[in-house]
């Protein structure tokens, strides 16, 4: 006896109505009758209207005060058109038969000739659309609970949506695919060891840690590191992302977690993995104005619960990633939930090395490649970066019908990957190139002049993507910046618009992604870093999303703004007094970019003479940082930035924008 469910109520109510609709439409009764009846029917004259079918079937319409002696019943009971049908002997006897009753007066009614109906198309056409309409309810219930694991969609939306990875299934991740990360790697082998040998640590009274939230900017390896713990322990793995909790429906996250839960504990010792904890683990509301979302609150409130609910010893561990951990709640991170929190930083150079070698091995190379130099024009890459540099330097390769990817492709694919795909069909006018040829220029002169600057690697006045130029800079990998790097790096993107300046007298809408990005630098140095005479020392950062109180005065705000406009147009005076002294220079380079359309280091070399400044300013940092290692503190909170390969690149979006 098959369970009774709720679709099954559906299904009697769809059948019921099908019926009721057909039976609606043949209300009225028919009678199967002979040949001979119906032809004794006609001449008593008891017929009103006659249709002939080309099959020869007949149908018979009966006058309704004679239907009760056809069929024997009243007149009330057998609908609209009582009916008889028979068969003729073929059309023309029927013809003749009723030409003849005509001519005798025993016959008044109307007769007509049709093709008879297909009673299989009329179905069709009546129950298709009925049918495709359930198809499309059954559709957008199953979208609306996100997908639903199997059947019954609607049905399940408070199940929990993991994915389970069993072991000794598709799992093969193991330590050894996942590069670098030591540091990482060794904390969370030992969460392997927990599951492997728990009693190792239990006998001696210690406590099996919960769950460990693996933090670091997104591609760097976290669901790696996670799966590749599965892998090693040979445990199930449930893997979901925090978003998978969030539905529209209230009360369904709390119910998938309480779901999730219960089937880790069924299968324990396991791993349960939250990517993008942050959907769920933001801080609660404190602001009650905003209505907060309540829905995901119930769901973090759940979680919390869950995760206090299950003893330290049952063997369910909980991974979970996120870049933002200064959002999540407090409460998840207390001890005893997230008691550990491993730290996923984006590669180094020698890491880089480490992840090249891991996506190189399935790529068939040629001797030119050389890791050392990717490693090293890839800075600020992350591991899913470097994986894709792999991929999409083996599709180029193929593209041009290679046997072997060779040194060029990987350049290639970095390139592409910083800048997006070169666009040579992108028209621009002779006068556009040469501003955009000054403009790349006077970035390039500046960063070669200036002492911290960063070096550069090249210059294009190719469109790329949306920019319409570009130039590629290789900063050096440091954990922090001095005041006098920041100003030399504003003074180098500043030096597009000087150029413009200068040299052509006009200013255009080329420059916006500069100045954006030097104003915000400009705020963050002020604001936040304590870099200005007039607020040294002062940070005014605030991550309280909600709060909109600026942690500081009125005035306080228009001496930043202005502090700012001072500083900004410090290093654009001297970017042009720079600019103008090295006059020849610049220009020489601007007619190489409009002649070659690409440069490279070798070629501002020449024009400028080798920069002094490389090995002296390198030199001076490191003796700096052996003198004072600042022990347990990190003095910018400035993250690398995510490309560090620094594309000034202006973006011909904008350029319809007006500037403000
Ligand atoms: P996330 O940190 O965003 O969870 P993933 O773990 O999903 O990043 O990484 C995406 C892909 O990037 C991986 O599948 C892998 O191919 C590659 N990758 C990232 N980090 C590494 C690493 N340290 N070693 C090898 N491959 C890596
Ligand atoms: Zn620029």
């Amino acid at each position: 006896m098959p369970r009774f469910n709720i679709s099954w109520m559906y299904m009697i109510i769809a059948l019921m109505l099908l019926a009721l609709y057909f039976t609606n439409e043949n209300s009225s009764v028919s009678k199967t009758t002979s040949y001979d009846e119906f032809q004794q029917y006609v001449r008593s004259g008891y017929v009103n209207k006659i249709i002939g079918y080309d099959d020869n079937t007949v149908e018979a319409y009966i006058k309704p005060y004679f239907v009760k002696d056809v069929f024997k019943e009243d007149s009330n009971r057998v609908g609209k058109n009582p009916m008889i049908s028979t068969e003729a002997p073929s059309r023309e006897s029927l013809g003749e038969f009723l030409q003849k009753e005509r001519d005798e007066a025993r016959f008044n009614g109307s007769v007509s000739y049709e093709k008879k109906k297909d009673y299989f198309s009329v179905i069709l056409w009546n129950v298709l659309p009925i049918v495709f309409l359930i198809g499309l309810w059954l559709f957008f219930m199953r979208r609306m609970s996100g997908g639903g694991n199997g059947a019954g969609g609607v049905f399940n939306v408070g199940k929990s949506k993991a994915q389970l990875f069993e072991k000794g299934g598709s799992i093969k991740v193991t330590f050894k695919d996942v590069a670098g990360l030591a540091e990482a790697k060794q904390e969370i082998e030992e969460i392997v060891e927990f599951l492997k040998e728990p009693q190792k640590y239990t006998n001696l009274g210690g406590k099996i840690p919960k769950g460990a939230l693996l933090v670091g900017p997104p591609g760097t390896g976290k669901t790696l590191l996670a799966k590749a713990v599965a892998g090693e322990a040979n445990v199930p793995f449930f893997s979901l992302s925090g978003s998978d909790f969030v539905e529209m429906f209230v009360g369904v996250g709390a119910s998938r977690v309480r779901d999730l839960f219960k089937q880790a504990k069924e299968k324990a010792p396991c791993i349960v993995f939250i990517d993008e904890i942050d959907a769920v683990g933001r801080a609660r509301g404190k602001n009650p104005s905003m209505g907060g979302n309540d829905e995901r609150e119930n769901t973090l409130n759940q979680l919390l619960t869950e995760m206090d609910g299950f003893g330290s010893n049952s063997g369910v561990i909980i991974l979970a990633a996120t870049n933002r951990v200064d959002v999540l709640d407090k409460a998840l991170l207390r001890a005893g939930r997230f008691d550990r929190q491993i730290h996923v930083d984006l590669p180094d150079l020698n890491e880089r090395k480490e992840v090249f070698g891991v996506h190189l091995r399935p790529i068939k190379i040629d001797e030119s490649v050389d890791v050392d130099l990717l490693s090293r024009q890839t800075p600020g890459f992350s591991g899913a970066d470097i994986a894709n540099v792999c991929n999409e330097a083996a599709l180029i390769a193929a593209r041009h019908g290679k046997k072997f990817v060779d040194k060029q492709d990987f350049l290639d694919a970095v390139d592409r990957i910083i800048g997006g795909l070169e666009k040579k069909s992108k028209i621009t006018t002779e006068e556009e190139r040469r501003t955009i040829a000054l403009h790349e220029a006077g970035h390039a002169s500046l960063s070669w002049l200036l002492e911290h600057a960063n070096p550069l690697i090249k210059v294009t006045i190719v469109p790329r993507g949306r920019a319409l130029g570009a130039a590629w800079y290789l900063p050096e990998e440091r954990q922090i910046t001095t005041k006098e790097q920041m100003l030399d790096e504003m003074c180098a993107t500043l030096g597009g618009r000087a150029a413009e300046n200068l040299f052509i007298g006009r200013i255009s809408t080329g420059a916006m992604n500069d100045l954006e990005r030097v104003t915000k630098q400009a705020y963050g140095m002020i604001a936040y870093l304590g870099m200005s005479d007039k607020l040294p020392n002062l940070c005014y950062y605030n991550n309280d999303e909600y709060s909109f109180n600026r942690p500081y005065s009125e005035r306080t705000a228009e001496l930043i703004d202005e502090e700012v406009k001072l500083m900004i147009n410090e290093q654009y005076e001297r970017a042009k007094q720079i600019l103008s002294m090295h006059k020849e220079g610049h220009n020489k380079l601007a007619a190489l970019l409009i002649e070659k359309e690409v440069i490279f280091a070798e070629d501002v070399e020449q024009i400028f003479g080798k920069r002094v400044w490389t090995s002296r300013s390198e030199e001076i940092m490191a003796a700096e940082l052996r003198k004072k290692p600042e022990i347990g503190t990190k003095i910018t909170e400035e993250k690398p930035k995510k490309s560090a390969i620094e594309l000034n690149s202006e973006s011909e979006a904008e350029v319809k924008k007006p500037l403000n």
